[in-house]
């Protein structure tokens, strides 16, 4: 049985799609289609062949395009006739072509078979797609048991919504009679994130999970790289995007940060901290009456019973430690809500070592609390007073800093973000997250890969954290939870990977949301840390392989789910977690599913806004 995977578009994806090499991509030439394609195919390998998809389009422009294309297929989804299709043979005769000729017949619930008959002999194969107001594409199969007496010898494709939850009934309609003519399966919308843009991790558990893909090549032997490179980038996303003024504080970070991080000495000292200072390993509690609420089997990784109340500590606890042993006696950080900013305070208060945290003017009125504990810890903060009075700003004048005390100075960022090596050094500090996923689990539920890992997205460090280990693991499923504000088109979300385009913030290039000019767009979200314009360079690339799920949640879909986890389970979870807690809205969960999602922080620092939101 082969594989077709259909309704291709975006170059990047098809290069990733490429790479679990199918038998079949099908590329569609339809103008009232949303997956119409345009443009160029990227080399493929030989052994995928091209499939165009045609509805009622003229001979002479499919010829065009299978030259253009280099075709090995043609897939005829309209009201060909037969003379029409034995035209197109006499074509593929006179050129001598090796070209496939597909016929489609859509199918309801029942069919009438005398339908193929002046096909017969004309096309090579016949593919069955289930009837609907698309023109395929319209994500529901028809009952395969139609086929039952199957009156014809020309092998048949199996088209029309199937996805995962198809897997077995493909397993077994293959142990059918008719089942002996069943070509290929063609997939589209099911394993979509949005039109044309398939997600791999779906693919990868489609052929891992159906018997007759398990040999498909590329498969294993090809497993994508989700790791930064040599140069800093997530594919095209990442690099070092720096003033010059910047580059020896920034290049004595890379060239050390590894070797660093790899010290023995490093390694206990980290891991000691982690236990006795922050309280680590955070518990992986199972959710019950959650999981019974949405049918699923939830489990919650509690980073909000750290110290200082989320995952941001196991970062800023790492980088003191880099700061250390660069022999720097001075840190500085920018901080727009405040959490990070408490964050670094914390750790230097610590290891005695001097602190400055900057932090936009209207952020420290906004942000009161947060900076009285900043103050409280001996830290100093500097009020950024230049253009919005914000993060933006606060984070221009961390660097100026930074610029300025190159030798004595280092400077702590906050998330999964800033030039590299930042990312991956945040990464790396937050990925004990998945790394005690893996054991806990495993003494829960006697294996280490859960089905789905979730988690909010602000910059992105408690997602990378937590997706870390499972990155290249193709059974489990890896979902983002962005904050759409009031809207992903309201004008006030942060919905970078919905809305975002390829731009360049804080020394890297990655998702960003702009004007079309170029200018960051100032971004809205109700909770204070998921309010950032951009997307750390591997959620980026996440998106743009396919490899994550994104989603985007509301402030008031948020704040429900924040209210439902407080009375279901007795925790009060940060807004930014709240956004993650919401996904079950969006996606449907089997009952049987592991779904293991990031609490990130506990939401003592939002009862003011939950007060005022809920009128409490
Ligand atoms: C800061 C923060 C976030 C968002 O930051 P990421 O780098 O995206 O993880 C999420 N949750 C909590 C509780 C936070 O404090």
């Amino acid at each position: 049985m082969k594989l077709k995977i259909c309704g291709m578009k975006y170059q990047e994806n098809i290069e990733a799609v490429a790479a679990l090499k199918p038998d079949y991509l099908g590329f569609i030439f339809y103008e009232n289609s949303p997956r119409n394609f345009e443009g160029e195919i990227p080399k493929l390998p030989s052994a995928i062949k091209k499939v165009g998809v045609f509805v009622d389009a003229s001979v002479d422009f499919i010829v065009e395009k299978v030259k253009q294309y280099d075709f090995k297929a043609i897939q005829l989804h309209g009201n060909e006739t037969p003379r029409f299709c034995q035209d197109l043979q006499g074509f593929k005769n006179l050129e001598g072509l090796d070209l496939e000729l597909w016929k489609v017949f859509s199918i309801k619930d029942q069919f009438d078979f005398n339908r193929l008959q002046p096909y017969e002999g004309i096309v090579d194969y016949f593919l069955f797609d289930t009837k609907g107001k698309e023109k395929g594409g319209n994500g529901y199969t028809f009952d395969w048991s139609v086929l039952k007496g199957y009156p014809s010898s020309t092998p048949f494709i199996l088209s029309g919504g199937i996805g995962l939850d198809e897997i077995e009934a493909i397993e077994s309609f293959k142990k059918r009679p008719e089942s002996k003519y069943l070509h290929a399966i063609d997939v589209n919308s099911k394993f979509e994130s949005e039109p044309g843009v398939k997600s791999i991790e779906k693919l990868k558990k489609m052929i891992s999970n159906l018997e007759g893909f398990k040999n498909l090549q590329g498969f294993k032997k090809q497993p994508m790289n989700y790791q930064v490179n040599e140069k800093g980038y997530y594919g095209d996303f990442g690099g070092a995007y720096i003033p010059e003024m910047l580059y020896p504080n920034v290049e004595e970070l890379r060239t050390t940060y590894l070797d660093i991080m790899n010290e023995p000495s490093f390694k206990k000292e980290f891991d000691q901290l982690l236990r006795d200072y922050v309280g680590r390993p955070s518990p992986l509690y199972f959710a019950k009456r959650l999981s019974e609420k949405h049918n699923t089997k939830v489990y919650l990784k509690r980073e909000d019973l750290n110290h200082t109340g989320a995952h941001k500590v196991n970062n800023t606890i790492g980088q003191i430690l880099v700061a250390k042993r660069l022999g720097k006696n001075r840190i500085i950080a920018e901080t727009g809500a405040g959490q990070h900013g408490v964050a670094t305070a914390t750790v230097c208060a610590l290891m005695g070592i001097k602190c400055i945290v900057y932090m936009g003017e209207i952020d420290i009125k906004r942000q009161a609390p947060n900076v009285a504990r900043m103050k409280m810890l001996g830290a100093e903060v500097r009020p950024a007073k230049s253009g919005s009075k914000t993060l933006k700003d606060a984070t221009n004048e961390a660097i100026r800093d930074w610029i300025n005390n190159p030798v004595d100075t280092h400077y702590i960022i906050g998330s999964a973000i800033g030039p590299h090596p930042y990312p991956d050094m945040v990464t790396r500090f937050q990925s004990i997250i998945s790394e005690e996923i893996k054991w806990q689990l495993k003494e829960k539920e006697g294996r280490e890969h859960p089905d789905y890992v979730v988690a909010c997205i602000g910059g992105g460090s408690n997602a990378a954290g937590t997706y870390y280990h499972f990155l290249e693991e193709p059974s489990v499923g890896i979902i983002a939870v962005e904050a759409a504000g009031k809207g992903v088109h309201s004008g006030e979300s942060a919905a970078t990977s919905q809305l975002g385009k390829e731009g360049i913030i804080h020394g890297c290039k990655t998702l960003l949301m702009q004007t079309p000019d170029g200018q960051i767009t100032e971004p809205y979200s109700i909770s204070a840390g998921l309010d950032y314009p951009g997307v750390g360079p591997l959620h980026s690339h996440l998106y743009k392989t396919g490899r994550g799920e994104f989603y985007s949640v509301t402030d008031d879909d948020a704040m429900a789910a924040g209210l439902e986890l407080s009375q279901l389970e007795g925790i009060i979870p940060a807004i930014e977690s709240s956004h993650a807690l919401a996904i079950f809205n969006d996606k449907k969960f089997r009952p049987e599913d592991v779904v293991v999602i990031s609490l990130s922080g506990r939401g003592d620092k939002d009862l003011d806004t939950y007060i005022d939101y809920f009128k409490l």
